[in-house]
Formats: structure tokens, C-alpha cells, sequence
């Protein structure tokens, strides 16, 4: 069976599985609406920017200087994924532009690339006031558009980096121990689940572990201003890698050998899926 029609089975699969584990045994059908949506229009980054517009979906608003958006190469095979902006990206209005993002720049260089290669950004768009956790309503918020921005990006991994982002990406409260290191399917769901890092993340960051109802989803199709890729479609093969965030490794600079591991399964995994047999390292299923 073609390698494209497996992993949509097993998105499928594994969305189901999902659902059956948070108690949702059957779906609706009907004729009029299909349960599964046809396959979405691409937004270019452009045009998700312009929808983002002068964002006033979350309370941020009032607090931030500016919205950041994200930085990079529009065609990026590796896309990195932080947590949200802090001081310096909120007065610049560019991701990682700040301590921890000068170490992301030396880490991407470490595997011989530069920051303008790779597509950087983060979960949320705009700086909770003093760098306080992120709220459940502002991860909602936000969700639909990063998936949008990986869905017109189609980077062939996604490097989450610590635990925030990683969990809200892999919908997981796993630690940032146990999943970084390694490729996890990239299954966007309608609307995020909202983990709160953990204590290995950032300095303060926390939040409750919330569950958003797919009901209240703003990422489902129709009429709409957040109208988004469908989920089952147009993220097949996608890989997610964690690791720690740079701004961990500024206070926890042992931990910077296993970054540097990290970055070289990155690296080689980018390199094998240029040759036209199948990258080396991949999980089995
Ligand atoms: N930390 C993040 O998670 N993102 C940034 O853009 C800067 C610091």
C-alpha cells in the first residue's frame, strides 16, 4: 500500500483511539455533512498572517507590543515550535530573538544550519504579562493558526522544543523526559489539549491540564474566519521530535549533550528522507 494512504490510516486510527479513550463511541453521520470535511484549501503564510490580523481572539491583546507570528523559511523541512513570546520577541516581534534564542541559533547551527533555513514559532503568538503561563484560552485561541502555519509550511519535522510544546503538539501529559529524543506522528486534533509543561520546562510556566471539548473547536470547517485544514488530511507524515527549550538548558547546561544527540537524529533523518529510500531510524509501528 502506498507509504501516504498508511499513515492517513494510521492518523485515522489513532485519532479514534483517542476519542474512544476520552468516552466518544460513535460519531455523527450525516448526508448533508460529511464527517469527514474535503480537503482544505492551502493558506500560504500570508494569508494565515492576514487572518491573524490585529489578533484579539484572547486577552493578550491588551498586554502584548506585538503579535509574533513567525520567522523563516516558507518551504522549511524543519519547523521549530516553542512556547510563546517573551520580553525580546515582544518588542522585536520575531521568535527567539532573545538568551534562549541565541543558543536555538547555535543549536541549529551545531547541525550545520541557519536560523533563515528553518521555520521558527512558537505556540502562542503573543507574550503573556511577565512571562506567565500560558492559559487555556490563549492556547485555543492560537491552536488553529499554528496548524494552519504547519499545514502551509508541510516541514517534514517539527521540533518541539520542551515540554509546553511538545504536549500540546503530541496532546500528551507525558514528560519531557520520556518524549523528547525520538519521532512521534504528528495527529493534529480540532482543538487542542492543554497541558502544563513541567517542572523541567521553563522557570515558571505552569498551567492546569484542561481538555477543550471538540465541540467548542474553532478549527472545524464551515463558515467561519477560522476556518482550517481538516485534520485528517494534509499532515501526513509530519514528524514531531522533542527536546528541551533552550532557555532549560541556559540553567541546565549538562543537559546540552543530549540536545546535541537530539539535533544530530534531526539532521540525519533530514538527510536520508532527501535519498529516495526510507529514512533511517523511524519507530516501528
Ligand atoms: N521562548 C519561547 O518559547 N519562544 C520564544 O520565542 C522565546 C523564548
Amino acid at each position: 500500500m502506498d507509504q501516504q494512504i498508511r499513515e492517513i490510516i494510521f492518523d485515522l486510527k489513532s485519532y479514534l483511539e483517542y476519542l474512544k479513550g476520552m468516552g466518544i463511541t460513535a460519531l455523527p453521520l450525516s448526508e448533508r455533512k460529511p464527517a469527514i470535511s474535503p480537503p482544505p484549501q492551502v493558506l500560504t503564510l500570508e494569508e494565515i498572517r492576514k487572518e491573524l490580523g490585529d489578533c484579539k481572539r484572547c486577552k493578550l491583546y491588551r498586554t502584548r507590543r506585538t503579535l509574533v507570528f513567525g520567522v523563516g523559511n516558507k518551504k522549511a523541512k524543519l519547523m521549530i515550535i516553542g512556547e510563546g513570546p517573551g520580553y525580546e520577541e515582544d518588542v522585536q516581534g520575531k521568535p527567539f530573538v532573545g538568551k534562549a534564542g541565541q543558543l536555538l541559533t547555535k543549536i541549529l547551527q551545531s547541525i550545520h544550519l541557519q536560523r533563515e533555513e528553518v521555520y521558527i514559532t512558537n505556540i502562542i503568538k503573543c507574550r503573556p504579562p511577565q512571562n506567565r503561563n500560558p492559559e487555556p484560552d490563549e492556547i485555543q485561541s492560537c491552536y488553529p493558526f499554528l496548524i494552519k502555519q504547519i499545514h502551509a509550511i508541510q516541514p517534514q519535522i517539527i521540533c518541539a522544543l520542551g515540554a509546553f510544546s511538545a504536549q500540546t503538539l503530541l496532546k500528551t501529559d507525558a514528560k519531557i523526559t520520556t518524549l523528547r529524543g525520538r519521532f512521534h506522528e504528528f495527529t493534529p486534533l480540532e482543538s487542542p489539549i492543554i497541558h502544563g509543561g513541567d517542572d523541567i520546562n521553563k522557570t515558571s510556566r505552569r498551567v492546569e491540564s484542561t481538555t477543550i471539548p471538540l465541540a467548542e473547536s474553532s478549527l472545524r470547517h464551515g463558515k467561519g474566519e477560522d476556518k482550517a485544514p481538516s485534520f485528517l488530511t494534509g499532515f501526513a507524515g509530519i514528524k514531531v521530535f522533542p527536546t528541551y527549550h533552550p532557555a532549560y538548558l541556559l540553567r541546565n547546561p549538562e543537559r546540552k549533550r543530549e540536545v546535541w544527540e537530539d539535533m544530530k537524529q534531526i539532521a540525519k533523518w533530514i538527510v536520508n528522507s532527501d535519498q529516495p529510500s526510507q529514512p533511517a531510524g523511524e519507530e516501528r509501528r
